[in-house]
């Protein structure tokens, strides 16, 4: 099975390159130094104080955006490397993969989406990623972002989508209508292999679910925790549960591995410009761990995302970003120069949106206090 797929790896030489021209570095190549680029970021390091799903507060177990992007990375490389696949442009992509995200986890997203969309406008991370690495990132003399690879910058654009023709006039270099690399399409799975098994841990560890419960929405996750019960019957629970879920992490990720394989070699493809000009995407789970996937998230939803406690936590933070967007598109002065200067350049409702969009949790909160006052009810 090593490198199975080593035809299809993107070639490092074959790069479309950066926007501004460089010197190539005596011993890192392109990716290499896109990834250092990344992690050198102030969005990366803003990423530990940003909500994975379960605020801080009640532990410091649990995932913040920081560690969950370690934990995707971890994943993603696992898998190129076996396939045979380019690593450093993997772990490029997987690192950067959350850097647009918002304060306040999901509920962020969907509240700067929903205040957008009275604009006619919307909020989407991956595009605002794209932002933060071609301009908000100021720490070049000579231009303004990371300027990173085409293919960075493509991986980012096509993160968990398709780019369709004719779609986003200002997208049209990224190549609409092809798929990414394989390296870009295997983030979006390492993704969500990362945080549904992240999650179950996370949410187990709050006490908001058992094995029980686990066992009986997902019969993967059942066979492997008879497995583990024979062999460490006199474990507490919590380590039966978390050589369960070593397992069933083992499972999923076997499952990327083979499934893009089996869809690789099913396809025909031979190189790079075959997978771009295939009709469908090749990264893919194998269908019976597709299936386990499917049940953990169906799981998750109702037992935990769904949960009292992490929906009030999103009712609250719904309401505080809806009511400090509205107070600086009505003030947009109040805003720090850099955002306040672009008032003039820009869309008010735009400069707001990117500068709630970059805040941390903390930040936010700080902000919002100050704004509002100490004892401000949110809502
Ligand atoms: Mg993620």
């Amino acid at each position: 099975m090593a490198g199975a797929l080593s035809r299809l790896r993107f070639p490092v030489a074959q790069s479309r390159g950066r926007r501004y021209w460089e010197p190539p570095h005596p011993y890192r190549n392109d990716f290499q130094r896109d990834r250092d680029r990344l992690v050198h970021a102030r969005a990366f390091r803003r990423l530990e104080n940003k909500t994975q799903v379960f605020t801080p507060g009640l532990s410091d177990h649990f995932r913040n955006r920081l560690t969950h992007t370690i934990e995707v990375t971890q994943i993603a490389r696992t898998v190129a490397a076996v396939l045979g696949l380019d690593e450093d442009l993997t772990e490029a992509l997987a690192l950067g993969h959350d850097i647009g995200h918002p304060p306040f986890a999901h509920a962020g997203e969907a509240e700067l989406n929903r205040l957008m969309r009275r604009y006619g406008e919307r909020f989407d991370h991956n595009l605002h990623a794209l932002r933060i690495v071609e301009s908000f990132e100021q720490r070049y003399a000579r231009f303004a972002g990371l300027n990173l690879t085409f293919e960075v910058r493509e991986g980012i654009v096509k993160h968990s989508r398709e780019l369709e023709p004719g779609e986003e006039p200002a997208l049209e270099e990224y190549l609409p209508g092809l798929r990414p690399p394989l390296e870009a399409q295997l983030i979006d799975l390492a993704d969500e292999v990362a945080y549904n098994t992240a999650d179950l841990d996370d949410a187990h560890s709050a006490g908001l679910i058992s094995l029980e419960e686990i066992s009986a929405s997902v019969p993967a996750f059942a066979a492997l925790r008879a497995r583990v019960e024979a062999q460490f019957p006199m474990a507490v629970e919590r380590i039966q549960f978390l050589e369960v879920l070593r397992l069933l992490i083992d499972l999923l990720v076997t499952g990327l591995i083979e499934g893009t394989r089996e869809a690789a070699e099913a396809a025909g493809v031979r190189d790079v410009e075959d997978v771009r000009r295939h009709a469908a995407r090749l990264a893919r789970l194998s269908e019976e761990a597709d299936e386990t996937r499917r049940q953990i998230k169906v799981f998750l939803h109702r037992a935990v995302y769904n949960s009292e406690v992490l929906a009030s936590e999103r009712r609250r933070a719904s309401a505080m970003i809806a009511e400090l967007f509205e107070y600086y598109c009505a003030r947009p002065e109040a805003m720090p120069p850099p955002y306040a200067d672009q008032v003039r350049r820009a869309p008010v409702h735009q400069i707001v949106c990117d500068y709630i969009a970059g805040m941390t949790d903390g930040f936010f909160e700080r902000t919002y206090r100050q704004v509002f006052g100490p004892a401000a009810p949110p809502g």
